[in-house]
């Protein structure tokens, strides 16, 4: 029996890794322009690191980590979201003293062990993208503007929802509002939310079950409940996100389900992935980076899973396959296969992909295989090709046929040929 990968783990094949490319690129370009560096963080961390940072009464510490004894005894954790890494990385080295406010982002897999569906895997990847150093609303508006204008530019159509979930001023007055109100029908909820009421109420908000949220109907609103300071802040990030361009919606219910959010959180949400809505989301956490033994120093972040993101690309604009050969080279007989051989590498230092048969089969054989590859051009070069010191450029979309002198200059001519005709 073949040994199959596991549950919830998938395979990126060669035909969807376009889309992949393509996201990453425009992101990367996309998040230089608003002063973003990259960072790599490892895979695998302290299991201390997330359970100090996510919050022991979350779904994902309770339920979703891949944790593990490693060989020395120590527990570690394949990490389950990418701002704890992060977070960890510039305390370790001391970014902040390197400039005033840090603009980070990293992509990579990440791990929770969720039940698989569309949408949802135990291995999916985020870019993940932090801002340190600074609790101004300007911070806040800038970083959702580029989460939107992400989407714009991979010409995806989603909402912003946005809400304020106060600090630790304000929260715990409506803690207690939401306690009351469970109270008050406590019997009718699902057990997982008696047992938030006491962990960690706001969680209830996000409730999936369905006779819950019907409970929940005229719960008390967060925003009602916010300080002076929360609720100045939270006007500043709205007229600001007007002042960038960036439609929003406010929503009043939405909770993350990490604990360290603070003030502003966001959800950029699609209606086309079916009950995975949430194709990023993110929020301030200005006690996080003390709470992980750094300085005192405000943040914010967001991350986009990749998974859903390239889904809606394959919906809206189908699966791109890589462009593939420049020139596939058909050579027949000993002396032309040596010649096209040199003539390959040439043209590769010439900066033109390019292939051959390596059995050197016959010529219909090879034109076969160059139609496999998806080659925008056959060079045919055989004996008697040879012998006249010519090579025939056969364009394989118009079916075209050109003669071209077998020289020195060849690799360069054919580069600049095929350069002038893709371009056309
Ligand atoms: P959800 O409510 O869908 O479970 P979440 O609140 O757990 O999302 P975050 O931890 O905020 O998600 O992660 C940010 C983004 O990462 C999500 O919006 C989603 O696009 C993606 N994501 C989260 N979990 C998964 C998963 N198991 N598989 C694929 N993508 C995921
Ligand atoms: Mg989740």
């Amino acid at each position: 029996m073949s040994i199959k990968g596991l549950k919830g783990f998938k395979d990126i094949l060669p035909a969807e890794v376009g889309i992949w490319q393509r996201i990453e690129s425009s992101a990367r370009a996309l998040f230089h322009r608003y002063g973003f560096a990259e960072i790599r963080v490892p895979i695998l961390e302290q299991t201390g690191l997330f359970l100090r940072s996510i919050g022991e009464t979350t779904d994902i510490v309770e339920k979703e980590m891949y944790t593990f004894t490693d060989k020395n005894g120590d527990s570690v954790t394949l990490r389950p979201e990418g701002t704890a890494p992060v977070l960890r990385a510039f305390v370790e080295h001391n970014l902040h003293l390197l400039q005033p406010i840090q603009r980070l982002y990293t992509i990579g897999p990440m791990f929770r062990h969720e039940r698989p569906q569309k949408g949802r895997l135990r291995q999916f990847h985020q870019m993940s993208v932090e801002v340190l150093g600074s609790e101004e609303p300007l911070v806040d508006a800038e970083l959702m503007a580029m989460a939107w204008q992400l989407m714009q530019e991979l010409g995806l159509t989603v909402s912003l929802e946005i809400n304020s979930l106060g600090c630790p001023q304000c929260r715990p007055a409506y803690n207690q509002a939401l306690r009351d109100f469970i109270d008050a029908r406590s019997d009718k909820l699902c057990e997982d939310c008696q047992r938030r009421r006491q962990t960690n109420p706001l969680r209830v908000l996000d409730c999936k079950n369905a006779g819950c949220q019907e409970q929940y109907q005229g719960v008390p609103e967060l925003p009602d409940f916010l300080c002076a300071d929360c609720r100045t802040h939270f006007e500043a990030v709205q007229l600001l996100l007007g002042l960038l361009g960036v439609p929003f919606k406010l929503n009043a219910f939405m909770v993350r389900g990490l604990d360290y959010y603070t003030r502003t959180t966001f959800e950029l949400i699609t209606g086309d992935l079916g009950a995975q809505s949430a194709v990023g989301a993110g929020g301030r956490y200005d006690g996080l980076v003390a709470q992980l033994g750094g300085p005192k120093i405000s943040g914010i972040g967001f991350a986009v899973g990749m998974e859903r993101l390239t889904l809606l690309l394959e919906q809206s604009q189908g699966l791109q396959a890589d462009s593939g050969t420049d020139i596939f080279i058909v050579a027949l007989g000993e002396a032309a296969r040596n010649r096209a051989i040199k003539l390959s590498q040439e043209c590769r230092s010439a900066g033109r992909a390019v292939l051959m048969d390596p059995a050197g089969r016959s010529m219909k054989a090879q034109m076969k295989q160059a139609d496999k590859f998806g080659a925008r051009f056959t060079l045919i070069l055989g004996e008697d090709e040879l012998q006249r010191g010519v090579a025939i450029l056969r364009d394989m979309a118009s079916k075209e046929q050109l003669e071209m002198p077998l020289d020195d200059e060849l690799a360069s001519i054919l580069a600049n040929h095929v350069t002038a005709v893709i371009n056309s």
